[in-house]
C-alpha cells in the first residue's frame, strides 16, 4: 500500500479500509493548520493505476485473512471529496471490484468541495456509496472563520450541508475548540450550535486547538494579533456548545488534542457530559491541562 506523509483519519474510522486517493489539501491556508506541512507539495491526486494496485494488494491480503472483511473504506487526504464526480465514482467502482464487502465510502471533505458539485453529482455520489463524510467545519463563528482563512462562512456550512441532506449523504462535523480566541469561546460555541441546530450531523467531534510553531497562527500570536483561550475556557466553550445543541446527535471529544475523552448522545447524555466537564474544570484545573497541551508533540 502506498501512503504519503502522515495519514490522518477520524477516530471512528479505525476499522475502515484506508485508501490513498489524494495527499495534502487543495486549500492549505488555514492559519492554525500544520497537518500536511510534512508534504513537499500542496495537493496531489493518486494515479488511478496506483489506487487499483493498492486495491489488488488488499484483495490478495484479505484472501489470507480468513473471516476478516471491510464493510467501509475511508479515502485519505485532507479533502478527497474535491475530486470530480466521475473520478469519485470510478474509485468507488474499483473499491467494490476488489473489496466487494465494502458498503459505504467516507472521506474528509471541505464545505467548498460540496459547493463545486451539482445536486445531481451529489445524488450520483450517494448512489455510488459515499456516505458519512467528515467535514471540519471548525466553527459557526464568522469572525473566526474569516481570521483563520477557512474560505467559507457559517451560511455556506448550512447551505452546503442542507444539499448533502437532500442528496442523502450523511456527515459528521469536526469542531475546533478555541478557534474564536481568548474571551470569545462562548460566542463561538453559541454560533456553532446555531449552525448545527439547522442541520443533521451524525456526530460533532471536538478537537482542541493546539498551536505549533510552524503554523501561521503562531506568527499571528507573536505579532500580538491573536490570543489563545485558556484551557479552562476551552472546556467552558465545549460546555456552552453542549448546552445549546438542540438536535439529536452524538458529541465526542476523542482525539489526542483532548486531555480527557468525552462521548455521549444528545439530548439524553447532556447532563452527564456537563457534569464530566465541570469535574474537569473543578478538579484538574488550568495548570495540569496546560501541561498536557505543552507536552503534546504531535496531534
Ligand atoms: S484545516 Fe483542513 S482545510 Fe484547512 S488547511 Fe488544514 S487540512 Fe486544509
Amino acid at each position: 500500500m502506498k501512503f504519503t506523509g502522515t495519514i490522518w483519519r477520524p477516530p471512528y474510522e479505525a476499522s475502515s479500509l484506508l485508501l490513498e486517493v489524494t495527499a495534502g489539501c487543495t486549500h492549505h491556508k488555514c492559519k492554525f493548520c500544520t497537518l500536511y506541512n510534512d508534504l513537499p507539495f500542496k495537493f496531489r491526486m493518486s494515479p488511478m493505476e496506483d489506487i487499483e494496485c493498492d486495491l489488488q494488494e488488499v484483495a490478495s491480503t484479505l484472501k489470507q485473512w480468513e473471516g476478516f472483511q471491510f464493510d467501509r473504506a475511508f479515502l485519505t487526504g485532507a479533502n478527497p471529496f474535491v475530486l470530480k464526480t466521475e473520478r469519485l465514482r470510478a474509485i468507488a467502482e474499483l473499491v467494490r471490484k476488489y473489496v466487494p464487502t465494502v458498503q459505504t465510502i467516507g472521506c474528509f471533505a471541505r464545505v467548498t468541495d460540496v459547493t463545486l458539485k451539482s445536486d445531481s453529482d451529489l445524488t450520483a455520489l450517494a448512489q455510488g456509496g459515499y456516505d458519512s463524510l467528515t467535514i471540519g467545519i471548525e466553527t459557526g463563528d464568522d469572525e473566526a472563520l474569516r481570521f483563520m482563512n477557512k474560505g467559507y462562512a457559517a451560511a455556506d456550512i448550512v447551505e452546503q450541508c442542507t444539499r448533502l441532506d437532500r442528496a442523502g449523504i450523511r456527515y459528521n462535523f469536526f469542531y475546533l475548540v478555541s478557534i474564536s480566541g481568548a474571551g470569545r469561546g462562548k460566542i463561538g460555541a453559541k454560533a456553532t450550535a446555531a449552525v448545527c441546530n439547522q442541520l443533521h450531523p451524525q456526530l460533532i467531534g471536538a478537537n482542541m486547538l493546539t498551536i505549533y510553531p510552524d503554523s501561521e497562527l503562531y506568527q499571528e500570536i507573536q505579532r500580538g494579533n491573536w490570543r489563545e483561550e485558556s484551557e479552562v475556557e476551552k472546556y467552558r466553550e465545549i460546555r456552552t456548545l453542549i448546552e445549546n445543541l438542540d438536535i439529536s446527535t452524538q458529541f465526542a471529544a476523542l482525539g489526542a488534542s483532548n486531555a480527557f475523552q468525552l462521548h455521549g448522545f444528545l439530548p439524553e447524555d447532556r447532563a452527564a457530559l456537563i457534569t464530566a466537564i465541570d469535574k474537569i474544570i473543578d478538579t484538574v484545573g488550568e495548570e495540569k491541562l496546560q501541561d498536557y497541551r505543552k507536552n503534546l508533540r504531535h496531534l
